[in-house]
């Protein structure tokens, strides 16, 4: 029996919570389509973490478990994938949609002469059995529904949009443990990390996000303190991405991260629809702008008609003093 193959992804010892997610997808697909599904994780001492993909629904695991795989090379993980492929033959292979997963997706494509749907936000099956890969199309306005002729089907799918299935202990599953005996980077060789650090905007529990109504780079200070104040994390509409003042890893929206916070605040910013494609399941929102006919009223739990700048000043020092906080 074939399968559908998932892209465990790790980076360092822990599993990316996108690939419990796509193996719950995985599983609802295998059972329309006879399907076993398949798990493949790369990296180093995570063979620990086999039986936890079993846990959330793989029949079997791939470990390549390699002092060799602790840096993400892409060029690396690239042709160990391809190799996979081209033995097990899956009829479906899906990664995620993070910033690891679009590097890495596109390349494997490319080598097994196979198309790619990225950014998928949905997987169906059509009538005749055949798997349909739903995306947002013409920035958002419409969903495209996709087939690929070529095999294995690949799509990449966005974080947070697809459920995981609860752990269970009980499912049984094999593991199969890979050695590699040499290691084919094609003559790319990891120098170092420019930053250990990062943000996680699609994990975060509070966003306060700032758009064009901002003047200056430097008044995004005012939304870090806020965001500092209530523990949560800077996002920002494409503009202010576009600018330079913040880098892309801060973007929510349609070509940016897709955010469920259970509060995301909206400072200066109109509600696009390409905005609120990232946004707009975030549990509460709460919007500040001047204009009271702004979109992201429509969408908004709580709405503050005022100038940001008059606004969160005072709302920054009523926190403070609430609190005893100083930011
Ligand atoms: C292919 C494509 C993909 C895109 N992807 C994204 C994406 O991922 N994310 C994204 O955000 N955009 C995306 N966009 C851009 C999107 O179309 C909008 O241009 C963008 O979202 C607008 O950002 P904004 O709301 O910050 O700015 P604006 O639309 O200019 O809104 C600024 C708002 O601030 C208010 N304001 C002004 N001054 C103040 C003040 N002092 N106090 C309070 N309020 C004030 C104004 O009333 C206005 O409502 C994409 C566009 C395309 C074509």
């Amino acid at each position: 029996m074939t399968g559908i193959l998932i892209y465990a992804e790790a980076n360092g010892p822990e599993i990316h919570p996108i690939s419990f997610e796509l193996l719950g997808k995985a599983r609802e697909l295998a059972e329309k389509l006879g399907l076993e599904v398949w798990s493949v994780a790369l990296g180093c001492r995570i063979s620990d973490k086999a039986s936890e993909l079993i846990y959330h629904g793989a029949d079997r695991v791939y470990i390549y478990d390699d002092e060799r795989l602790r840096d993400l090379n892409v060029v690396a993980y690239k042709n160990v994938l391809v190799e996979l492929v081209r033995e097990t033959k899956p009829e479906i292979f899906l990664l995620g949609a993070t910033p690891w997963g679009r590097s890495l997706a596109p390349r494997v494509a490319a080598a097994l002469d196979t198309g790619l749907t990225a950014d998928c936000i949905d997987l169906q099956v059509s009538e005749n059995g055949k798997l349909i890969q739903i995306r947002p199309a013409f920035t958002g306005n419409i969903l495209a529904h996709i087939e690929t002729v070529s095999k294995p089907v690949m799509a990449t799918i966005r974080y947070r949009v697809m459920k995981k299935l609860p752990r269970d202990v009980n499912r049984r599953g094999e593991i199969i443990v890979r050695r590699l005996e040499e290691i084919d980077c094609d003559g790319i060789k990891c120098l170092g990390k420019v930053s250990e650090r990062g943000i996680s905007l699609a994990d975060a529990e509070i966003v306060v996000a700032g758009g064009r109504g901002l003047k200056k780079k430097e008044d995004l200070k005012m939304l870090e303190e806020l965001a500092n104040l209530i523990g949560g994390v800077v996002g920002a509409s494409r503009p202010l991405v576009e600018e330079g003042w913040i880098s892309k890893d801060h973007q929510v929206g349609f070509s940016g991260n897709v955010v469920k916070p259970k509060l995301y605040i909206a400072c200066g910013i109109s509600g696009s629809p390409q905005h609120l494609a990232g946004m707009r399941d975030s549990n509460i929102i709460i919007a500040i702008n001047t204009d009271p006919s702004a979109p992201i009223f429509r969408h908004a739990d709580y709405g503050v008609v005022a100038d940001l700048y008059d606004f969160m000043p005072k709302l920054i020092n009523y926190l403070k003093e609430r609190t005893g906080k100083t930011a």
